[in-house]
C-alpha cells in the first residue's frame, strides 16, 4: 500500500532524500551559540556584532564603537587639513553563511 503524504515538505524528505526547509535547531541554546558564532564580533571594539536578517551582512551595533579610523592627507599647497573619518564595521557574508543566518535568525 502506498504511504500518504501530507505535505511536499514530507514527501521531499522521505522520497527525494531532501533535507528539511527549515534545519534550525529546537534547542535555544544551541541556537544561541550559533547566532553567536555566525555573527562573531566587532574587529575594532570587540563586542558581539549584529546580522541582518533578510541580507548578507553583519554589521557593528555598538553606539560608542565608531569602526576604522582613516586619516584622508590634506594637500599642503592649498593648506587644507588633514581630514580624519571612521569606516564603520561591516562584515559580508558568503551565500551559504548567509542562507544560514536567514534560517538561525528567523523570527
Ligand atoms: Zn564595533
Amino acid at each position: 500500500m502506498n504511504k500518504t503524504y501530507y505535505s511536499f515538505d514530507d514527501i521531499a524528505v522521505e522520497e527525494f532524500g531532501m533535507k528539511p526547509l527549515n534545519m534550525r535547531t529546537k534547542d535555544k541554546q544551541k541556537l544561541e551559540s550559533q547566532r553567536e558564532k555566525l555573527e562573531g564580533v566587532c574587529v575594532y571594539c570587540k563586542q558581539r556584532a549584529k546580522f541582518i536578517p533578510g541580507t548578507n551582512i553583519v554589521v557593528c551595533v555598538n553606539p560608542s564603537c565608531k569602526g576604522k579610523k582613516v586619516v584622508v592627507k590634506g594637500d599642503p599647497a592649498t593648506e587644507e587639513p588633514d581630514f580624519v573619518r571612521y569606516v564603520p564595521f561591516v562584515r559580508v557574508l558568503s551565500d551559504k553563511a548567509a542562507e544560514i543566518g536567514n534560517t538561525i535568525f528567523d523570527d
